[in-house]
């Protein structure tokens, strides 16, 4: 192990084709060298979330046993395990520390993100939530019920076809709209899950639907556990970066 390189375990983890679940990795520091390749890459038709791929895929030295972690592989990350990533790449990076004061003793804790999911996380992975609209008006209901649907957790290949298309870019409303079209898999008797759809929504199911995509998303990471010297066992509340 280099200098300074961290062994982490990511929340949730990847799988591949084969269904072998990857969760144990090796971060390194970003060096000088790598700046220069992501201002190589600056000019190059890749957006932001490519970007922070290459860079993690420079750094990322190990993850299992996958023989190689390139950014085509890091696609398929879900976006709980990508932003822990990026947590993980400040703190070795020294941008920026997670700290919090012990309500028993008062000790003030620093949190390490490299082992912050080495005794939980995986178990808690729910790839996918059912959810019964508030409103559901405009929609075909199933018969009987009120609008129910299913959600699934976005991958970093979802946020990437978003960036792509320059009116979900620059618009956030239809990135929210993209976003949803993605990650909703099912919504009452609709064919298909597509745009139109989502546009036809009553504003409390689209914003209900914004507040599930951020729970199932971010909630495995927003809220961790962790035990200071004193033996309590704390919850905190992480305060994410790029939260949508
Ligand atoms: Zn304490």
């Amino acid at each position: 192990m280099r200098e300074k390189e961290v062994h982490f375990t990511l929340p949730l983890g990847l799988t591949d084709e084969k269904g072998v679940l990857h969760r144990k990795g090796t971060m390194r520091p970003v060096t000088a060298e790598d700046e220069l390749m992501l201002m190589e890459a600056n000019g190059v038709k890749f957006n932001d979330r490519q970007r922070d791929l290459e860079l993690l895929a420079r750094l990322i030295t190990e993850l299992g046993s996958l023989k190689k972690v390139d950014s085509e592989t890091l696609e398929e990350l879900f976006e709980a395990d990508f932003i822990y990533l990026q947590m993980l790449f400040n703190s070795l990076n020294e941008e920026g520390t997670v700290s919090y004061a012990c309500p028993r003793c008062g000790t003030k804790n620093q949190l390490n993100m490299a082992s912050l999911f080495e005794k939980a996380g995986g178990e808690e992975r729910k790839e996918s939530v059912r959810f019964r609209l508030p409103h559901g008006s405009g929609l075909k209901p199933e018969m009987g019920t009120k609008v129910q649907g299913t959600m699934d957790m976005a991958r970093c290949r979802d946020f990437i076809t978003l960036y792509r298309d320059s009116r979900t870019r620059d618009n956030p409303s239809w990135f929210y709209v993209g976003l949803m079209t993605r990650c909703v898999k099912k919504l009452g008797a609709e064919k298909s899950v597509n745009n139109s759809v989502i546009t036809k929504l009553n504003p409390r199911d689209f914003a209900f639907l914004v507040d599930l995509f951020n729970e199932l998303n971010n909630g495995v990471i927003r809220r961790v556990t962790d035990q200071c010297r004193c033996g309590e066992e704390n919850r905190v509340e992480l305060h994410l970066p790029g939260e949508v």
